[in-house]
């Protein structure tokens, strides 16, 4: 027998109480499906020495507040403990431990199959299962021949097994400046990046840039209308990253152009030892179990109009980067889409 729901939600991380939040505000009654055994994303799994980029006031999901001093900066943990508060303020039916294996098509509805569970019947399905899952790790030249550790930025937690070493952090988002500049502490660090590392002042004239979004509008303005598409996300700097690459700790170089055995060879045709190898190279959409119903593209990215599927009417997504606007994939901008695409799958 499989069970009839009006609405499943697939991950249940910020993405996945947002939309659990904008079925129930809309009048239905979601059931979160998480493979975890908490509803707190993936939050702690990030490196940490974390802290958000987003101070406490523009860091809430819709309804709940984050609390304490709005000025500050929420350390990782912080994220941890506000999800925790919010599922169990949400009051929904959230399953952990519960991985979705496939989401299979049928007439008017889908059939959702957990691993080695009980499968669901849906009328609507919204995917909301993050990118971390699925770490993207570039083809770099050579880096099937290097001998060392060759680490993403998933996989790094401090700088501890680093001490004393020769470590290039390849990147220029906000992930490897972060990291490259907490290993420069420990360890001998170049970041080496395709295009130069670009910042955006933390806070320009004594304002977080959040709220300087806020009040142009810039963080609600519609990707491709707007804003162009992804445009690449700017490194938020109080002005600490910028002075430490200044001073060369760590130094920031042209991407390498080979690795062999130990060595990386630089553009000018340098070679040099290094020992270990750590690629802040982002993440892509970990949406594999709705690959076999066709609604993915050849590269495993949802075929989709701002969060609505357009393969398969009743699927949507919450939490993709640039889904609808720069805020989609953070926790001040997902509710607003959340309640986007819950009313659109209604309509
Ligand atoms: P996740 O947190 O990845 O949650 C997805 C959930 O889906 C997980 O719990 C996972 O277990 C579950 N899942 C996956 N596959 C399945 C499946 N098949 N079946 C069932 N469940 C499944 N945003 C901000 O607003 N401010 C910041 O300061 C900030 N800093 C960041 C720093 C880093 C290093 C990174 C990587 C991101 C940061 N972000 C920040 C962006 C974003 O807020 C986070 O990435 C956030 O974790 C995304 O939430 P999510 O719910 O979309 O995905």
């Amino acid at each position: 027998m499989v069970s009839m729901n009006e609405w499943v939600v697939v991950g249940g991380g910020q993405s996945g109480l947002a939309a659990a939040w904008a079925v129930k505000a809309a009048g239905g009654r979601p059931v979160v499906l998480e493979a975890e055994e908490r509803p707190t994303g993936s939050w702690a799994g990030y490196y940490d020495s974390l802290t958000l980029f987003s101070p406490a006031r523009f860091s809430s999901l819709p309804g709940l507040a984050f609390g304490g001093d709005p000025e500050r900066y929420p350390h990782r943990d912080e994220v941890v403990d506000y999800l925790t508060r919010y599922a169990e303020w949400l009051q929904v039916d959230v399953r952990t431990g519960c991985r979705v294996e496939k989401v299979v098509a049928g007439d008017g509805g889908f059939e959702v199959v957990p691993e080695g569970g009980r499968r669901l019947g849906a009328g609507r399905v919204i995917a909301a299962t993050g990118g971390f899952g699925t770490p993207h790790r570039p083809a770099l030249p050579g880096l099937d021949r290097f001998t060392g550790p060759v680490v993403h930025a998933a996989e790094y937690r401090d700088p501890t097994p680093y001490e004393g070493q020769r470590v290039v952090v390849v990147g220029a988002g906000n992930s490897a400046v972060q990291i490259a500049v907490e290993l420069a502490g420990h360890a001998r660090v170049t970041l080496a990046s395709r295009k130069p590392v670009r910042f955006v002042p933390q806070r320009p004239l004594g304002r977080d840039v959040h709220w300087w979004w806020t009040v142009t509008g810039v963080d609600r303005a519609p990707v491709g209308r707007w804003l162009p598409q992804r445009f690449s996300t700017p490194v938020l700097d109080t002005g600490v990253y910028r002075a430490a690459i200044q001073a060369g700790r760590p130094d920031r170089r042209p991407m390498f152009t080979g690795l062999d055995g130990i060595a990386v060879t630089w553009s000018d045709g340098s070679r040099e030892p290094v020992d270990a190898i750590v690629l802040a190279t982002g993440y892509r959409p970990g949406l594999g179990y709705l690959e076999a119903m066709g609604a993915l593209d050849s590269d495993g990215y949802p075929q989709h109009r701002e969060g609505l599927s357009t393969t398969h009417r009743g699927l949507g997504y919450v939490g993709l980067e640039w889904q609808r606007s720069l805020a989609s994939a953070t926790l001040r901008g997902v509710g607003r889409d959340a309640r986007y695409v819950v009313r659109r799958l209604r309509g």
